[in-house]
């Protein structure tokens, strides 16, 4: 067959319609066996699918038996599994977080005011009596030439910073991208840039509509174990706490400093804003037990025929939150239903149906992370130790969080104008008179908070697309008020459970077809997906 090499995805799309594509059997993703696999990997059983628990072991076995079953190959060698050595961190911080130097002393209260943790492998580490600066938003981009760390010594010193970054709730696209989440404004990358700048500490105030959810999901953290990779023997520089403020606590700090919060606020936005110190200091006491173990990633591929050294991706992360705290009804099962037992089997049915056609040019890969809720530390892993070359990676499909309330006229891109496999999808759902929505909340950075984020760091062009909120008969109210439902009531509590009654899979099975329809594709098309030329990912070499 003819071989082109093209770059524009669009073309790439003309491209798929015109090779060898296999004619479509009605009913590529039966409901049935989506709800099979989303029981059992949502169920009590499977203890909410914590990295390092029985919950792990029985998920991890699972889907290797199920891509076996399925017929696919191991995907790494002859395993089907990729070791990733991590380190589990539980720290107990002391309950009160002393504040002096203020109009008054200051009692901080741990999980109220503030949480606290370290990714130092230490049994004790300390706050002495360091100085809080408020550093504004905290970002370095040199692109904006943009800078709230200039000319500041930040040894010894705590950062304090805003959640999102300046362009927040503005309409101007080229600054920061206006109300677009940049990765400058997800808390992960403040913690990175005070660390860069050789802080003691960073702290960063919650703040609800600016971080897209309550504070009751950084509490999860409170003196709970965390995760994080086992980097022994390169060790780099770590802050000694990382963490948190409630904005109400952080309100305190201010009138505590004799310093307008609201004013602060305002002035961290405009460009030449300079950090101020607080004059506070703040102690605390974080005790430690470290364990270090391997999780896995799940791999599985079907080989490619005419250029198997050519990977399409498509991936889903397998794991929770586990056991934890109790909810009002007594439950500490994070079941994790929808995040992300509903990708995971989203995964599975895909690979049915991959096997179901003939076999593609290219080779097809599954993959399912593990510790995505820790911190995407599986697909870290992953792109840093790359089964299958990245340069030879043509695009990667991530699912996490298929949505519950049934059939929907659009799909949502998380992450709109990075890349052209949305004009993959735009064609493919144009094509069952669906289409492409933007993401409701472009200032929650969802781009940067699922494992695809890691392909685009290193320059693969990554699709995050996933449910819609145009309910195919009640409409877009309906769409929205299901999903702040979700957002309120589910996620990452216990109550994210798999009832079938409530779970309308017809909505997820339709987006399964169209994300297939991409991969699929693309794995029997010589096309090379782009970036556009506003992403910020158009320039990493791979
Ligand atoms: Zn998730």
């Amino acid at each position: 067959m003819f071989r082109l090499s093209l770059s524009t995805g669009c073309l790439g799309v003309l491209l798929v319609a015109l090779s060898c594509k296999p004619t479509t059997p009605d009913n590529q993703f039966p409901t049935d066996a989506i709800a099979a696999d989303m029981k059992v990997l949502a169920s009590d059983d499977f203890q909410g699918r914590r990295p390092f628990t029985d919950g792990e072991t029985k998920t991890v076995a699972y889907l290797q038996q199920q891509f076996k079953a399925i017929g696919f190959e191991p995907g790494n060698g002859d395993s089907y599994v990729q070791a990733v050595p991590m380190a589990e961190i539980t720290t107990m911080t002391d309950s009160v977080m002393p504040i002096t130097g203020g109009k008054q002393p200051l009692r901080l209260s741990g999980r109220r005011d503030f949480i606290l943790w370290t990714d130092r492998p230490e049994p004790e580490v300390k706050l002495e009596q360091d100085e809080l600066v408020f550093v504004g938003f905290g970002v370095v981009a040199p692109e904006y030439g943009w800078n709230d760390y200039a000319g500041l010594d930040m040894k010894n010193k705590i950062a304090v910073v805003l959640v999102n970054d300046p362009g927040f709730g503005g309409d101007d696209t080229t600054f920061f991208k206006g109300n677009t989440m940049t990765y400058y404004g997800r808390w992960t990358y403040k913690h990175e840039e005070a660390t860069r700048q050789g802080a003691k500490g960073c702290l960063v105030i919650h703040n609800t509509v600016p971080a897209g959810y309550g504070f009751n999901v950084p509490q999860v953290a409170w003196n709970n174990p965390h995760l994080l990779l086992d980097d022994r023997g390169q060790e780099s520089y770590k802050c000694a706490g990382l963490g948190w403020l409630s904005y109400e606590a952080t309100q305190q700090l201010f009138d505590a400093a004799g310093l307008d919060f609201r004013q602060l606020q305002t002035d961290a936005r405009k460009p030449g804003f300079k950090a101020v110190p607080m004059k506070l200091k703040a102690s605390a006491t974080m005790h430690n037990t470290v364990r270090y173990n391997q999780s896995y990633n799940v791999i599985a591929k079907i080989t490619g025929t005419t250029h198997p050294d050519e990977v399409v991706i498509y991936s889903a992360h397998w794991d929770h939150l586990g056991i934890g705290k109790k909810d009002e009804k007594g439950d500490s099962i994070y079941n994790g239903a929808g995040d992300n037992a509903s990708g995971t089997a989203g995964l599975l049915a895909l690979a049915r149906a991959t096997t179901a056609q003939p076999k593609p040019d290219r080779t097809v890969v599954f993959l399912s992370f593990t510790a995505e809720e820790q911190g995407l530390w599986g697909s870290a892993y992953y792109v840093s130790h790359p089964v299958y070359p990245l340069a030879k990676t043509v695009a990667n499909i991530n699912m996490d969080m298929m949505n519950p309330w049934g059939k929907t006229k659009d799909i949502v891109v998380i992450g709109i104008g990075q890349n052209d496999l949305e004009d993959n999808l735009r064609a493919a759902a144009a094509k069952v008179n669906r289409y492409v929505a933007r993401e409701p909340s472009p200032q929650a950075g969802l781009y940067f908070r699922s494992d695809h984020f890691h392909f685009a760091k290193v320059g693969v062009p990554a699709l995050f697309a996933t449910g819609g909120i145009d309910h195919a008969e009640k409409g877009i109210e309906y769409g929205r008020q299901q999903q702040s439902d979700f957002t309120a009531k589910r996620y990452h509590r216990p109550s994210d459970e798999f009832d079938p009654a409530l779970w309308h899979l017809d909505g997820v099975a339709d987006n399964l077809q169209l994300l297939f329809n991409v991969g699929d594709g693309l794995s029997r098309s010589a096309a090379w997906p782009q970036w556009k030329p506003t992403s910020e990912f158009k320039d990493i070499k791979r």
